[in-house]
């Protein structure tokens, strides 16, 4: 298979985490026997620093003309007071616009060696296996009319939670089929109670359920969500819900394993006519710039993407499954940054970055 990949390092951390993950794929690559062309463009800070915008129309060009997308960060301290079109987080909205990604797929699971890492008790987490499928590109996010208007007294602010049928229909369907390739249970999390908006996502996910025979359909209204999470995170196989209450529970998804350098994201437009969805893979993480350049970052989370884009944009499930067997085994060998390893010698971004190639099996 030809492989056409688009790098967006981006700014601080970003860079040295997509590093180790492209090194990483060239190997699964090589050793499956796949070839594998890299291009690569500017995005956040350092394209407000090179092409006066955190999103330049030659990395849209890019962006749309490569089968998949690997993301590094973007955020840089001295973008902090810039005007929001000016700030390098805006260069996230934009390609996830241009691409057309509607849904974002966070996978949460627990990896036995970082048991003691995660805030709740051993107990409760081990076994967690969730992917949480949050709708990106729709809802209060996007809503028009939005803004703050009026002085003083009669000051107020408006934002509009609006979802189409259609909207709502593909990432159902996503869902679903993710569902069937797992132990085929979705939970899909609204607010029907209060919210009418949510009242036609739940409508509209019954009926793709339909289609779907063979996968448990539960409801669950997003407060219990929240509280299920910490209570009871392993009775979740995949969890669908809409842009905003998905940005929410994802991040308390994000803590229960460990660390957030662990955590990769895939996030998904259309199928193509080859029968590939678009993808743009990324680490959950940010810049981290208070270690930025250190080569002290966890690469996992953006080696962990790489996995994500073979499944979902290859179909590549052997190698993916490859290079998640050898996250497992690096961890299981204590090779661990600084995030998982307070105390003792931690191993560096490329120490384990090489690590996880030597222990690639295909
Ligand atoms: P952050 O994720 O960058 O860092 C939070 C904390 O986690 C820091 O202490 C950092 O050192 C640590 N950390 C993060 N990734 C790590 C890794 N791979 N290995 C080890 N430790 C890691 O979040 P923040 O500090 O809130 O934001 C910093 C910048 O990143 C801001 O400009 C923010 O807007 C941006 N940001 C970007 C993204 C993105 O690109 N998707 C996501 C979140 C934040």
């Amino acid at each position: 298979m030809n492989l056409n990949i688009l790098v967006l390092p981006g700014d601080g951390i970003g860079v040295e985490v997509t590093g180790e993950a492209v090194r990483v794929l060239r190997e699964v690559a090589r050793a499956a026997g796949h070839s594998v062309r890299f291009t690569e463009g500017l995005i956040g800070g350092v394209a407000i620093k090179a092409e006066g915008t955190p999103f330049p129309a030659k990395t849209e060009k890019l962006a749309l003309a490569a089968d998949a997308v690997l993301l590094g960060a973007v955020g840089l301290p001295e973008f902090e007071n810039a005007p929001p079109e000016l700030r390098p987080e805006r260069g996230l909205l934009r390609i996830r616009a241009a691409m057309g990604v509607f849904a974002n797929l966070r996978p949460v699971r627990t990896y036995k060696p970082l048991l003691d890492s995660s805030p709740l008790k051993n107990s409760v987490v081990e076994g967690t296996d969730m992917i949480i499928v949050r709708e990106l590109t729709g809802g209060i996010y996007y809503g028009t009319p939005r803004g703050i208007s009026g002085e003083g007294a009669e000051e107020r602010a408006v934002n509009t939670m609006t979802y189409s049928r259609a909207e709502i229909e593909r990432v159902s369907r996503m869902a679903f089929t993710l569902a069937r390739t797992r132990r085929k249970k979705v939970t899909s999390v609204d607010k029907s109670n209060v919210l009418e908006n949510s009242q036609l996502w739940r409508k509209v996910v019954i009926e793709v359920s339909k289609d779907f025979p063979d996968v448990a359909l539960d409801h669950m209204l997003v407060d219990n969500c929240a509280m299920q999470l910490v209570l009871n995170p392993k009775r979740f196989d995949i969890v669908l819900t809409e842009n905003m209450f998905g940005d929410i529970l994802s991040d308390e998804g994000a803590v229960l394993t460990g660390s957030i350098g662990m955590l990769p994201s895939a996030s998904i437009g259309e199928k193509r006519p080859s029968g590939a969805w678009t993808g743009l893979y990324e680490p959950v993480h940010g810049s981290a710039p208070d270690i930025a350049g250190q080569n002290k970052a966890n690469p996992l989370g953006a080696i962990g993407s790489v996995a994500a884009m073979l499944e979902y944009t290859f179909g590549l499930t052997n190698e993916a499954a490859a290079v998640n067997q050898a996250i497992e085994s690096v961890l299981a060998q204590g090779r661990l940054t600084a995030d998982l390893k307070p105390v003792g010698t931690p191993a560096t971004t490329e120490q384990v970055g090489a690590a996880v190639r030597a222990a690639i099996q295909l």
